[in-house]
């Protein structure tokens, strides 16, 4: 791959394209940030990196207004939601409102909408906005018209797996809140389900605060159970949560809560499993997943964007389905399209330089009518890096499964992945040099 520079745009647009990208997390930011790069002659930051030397690739520019619009104030670090909820320091770090973003809040081509994109029309390309803290009306609601669309709006997940708050402020109550309720446990604190959040919950909050008891359960004979990973994955899973200190109850599930008065006087909650035995808690945390696609805004099955699940149907150019209209220039992205492999963070950032190559190709055959070049995204297989305490796990098809100190640096360095993804994204440069 040679070297991408500046070079002259190819086509002086009167009007800039218009993009409109839903969801301003990992995907989204990783597609417009990829896409402005290209536009400016830039290499985009998630590439291949260029060969020193190798012959330079002139990249076409082009004028381009991106919009993103995002629920939340600002990028939160999804993934680090199990430290997030058990240490207030990693909270505050966790969630960076977008205008203290250099990448974001310095750029020229791209802004950013605090509200929820509430439909689409692939037709005329528009798309409606209702910005946060209004109540839905018409009054209330604006249109949004742009040339290209990424839906990077990720899954719809519970509280406590991630925080519901929708601006930071309130975010850090809320963790604050929960993390004073786990700190002044006297019984401890009982973590239902054994998926990869699951662990992660357990793991982190007995490894932030040593003296809490800590109770995983699950109600399979194995952790992991409904990710199709080798079983030695699971197995190593279970022996780093023990090792760690965390209480693990397989093959039962919660059968009921009850609020009872302990030998203190004091309030706590008896958690009964359907094996029948019961333990003394102060609080009870749902780690079963019931995540869905947030994807209302395409709307319900009949456009045959979706799936019977809501999972956008993409082809491998990350292009909606191609009976669709203007499929073409409309694209999906992240954990809400459905695809092969485990979702990941570093998925969705792929995916997210994808969608912004494939949208640049576009933009130059609308200006020069040259047949588009699209990357096109391959089956993945599944594989995983689970942080556990102070150690993680990873299965990678190439290398197998590896456990370790060392493999919770390669994977999540010091801060569970924050400082990887914010220099991934190139989150702290106004322009990638
Ligand atoms: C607790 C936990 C731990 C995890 N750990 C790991 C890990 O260790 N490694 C890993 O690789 N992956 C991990 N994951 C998975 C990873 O977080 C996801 O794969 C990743 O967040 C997907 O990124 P995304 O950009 O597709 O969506 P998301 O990160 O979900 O972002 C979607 C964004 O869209 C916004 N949005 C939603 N609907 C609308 C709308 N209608 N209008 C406007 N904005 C909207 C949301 O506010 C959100 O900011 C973990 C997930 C969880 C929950």
């Amino acid at each position: 791959m040679g070297s991408i520079v500046q070079a002259p745009a190819l086509t002086t647009q009167a009007m800039p394209f218009k993009v409109l990208v839903v969801g301003g997390s990992y995907g989204g930011l990783s597609a417009a940030l990829n896409l402005q790069d290209l536009c400016s002659g830039l290499a985009p930051r998630c590439g291949p990196k260029p060969v020193e030397g190798a012959p330079v690739i002139e990249t076409p520019q082009f004028n381009v207004d991106i919009t993103i619009v995002d629920e939340r104030d600002g990028f939160y670090h999804l993934i680090g939601s199990p430290l997030a909820l058990a240490d207030e320091d990693y909270a505050a770090k966790s969630w960076v409102r977008y205008e203290d973003v250099p990448a974001v809040s310095q750029s020229q081509n791209i802004r950013v909408l605090h509200g929820s994109v509430k439909s689409v029309d692939q037709t005329s390309k528009t798309a409606t906005y209702l910005p946060h803290g209004l109540v839905s009306s018409p009054e209330n609601t604006s249109t949004l018209s742009y040339d290209f669309l990424v839906a990077a709006a990720g899954l719809r997940r519970v509280w406590p797996v991630v925080p519901q708050s929708l601006r930071r402020k309130q975010f850090l109550f809320e963790a604050g809140d929960h993390i004073r309720a786990a700190t002044t446990a006297r019984h401890g604190v009982v973590v239902v389900g054994g998926g990869a959040v699951g662990i992660e919950m357990a793991a982190e909050l007995k490894l932030v605060q040593p003296q809490l008891k800590v109770t995983l359960v699950h109600s399979r004979d194995k952790l992991l159970s409904s990710e199709p990973l080798p079983d030695e994955v699971k197995d190593k899973s279970l022996e780093l949560l023990l090792e760690a200190g965390v209480g693990v109850r397989m093959s039962t599930r919660l059968d009921k809560t009850e609020e009872v008065v302990d030998e203190q006087g004091k309030k706590a909650v008896r958690v009964w499993f359907t094996d029948g035995e019961s333990i003394l808690a102060d609080q009870v945390s749902l780690a079963v997943s019931r995540s869905v696609p947030s994807t209302e805004f395409l709307g319900v099955n009949e456009t045959g964007v979706l799936d019977e699940e809501g999972y956008v149907k993409i082809q491998s150019s990350l292009a909606f389905p191609a009976e669709t209209p203007n499929w073409s220039d409309h694209f999906a992205i992240g954990d809400l399209v459905k695809w092969s492999g485990i979702k990941r963070c570093g998925g969705a950032m792929h995916m997210g330089f994808f969608a912004g190559n494939n949208i640049h190709q576009r933009m130059i055959e609308i200006a020069s009518g040259k047949e588009p070049a699209f990357l096109k995204l391959d089956e993945i297989p599944p594989m995983i890096g689970l942080a556990v305490g102070k150690k993680a796990v990873s299965y990678w098809p190439a290398t197998g499964v590896s456990a370790g100190e060392d493999v919770s640096q390669a994977f999540f360095g010091d801060d569970l992945g924050f400082t990887i993804c914010w220099n991934h994204l190139g989150l702290g440069n106004s322009q990638k040099l």
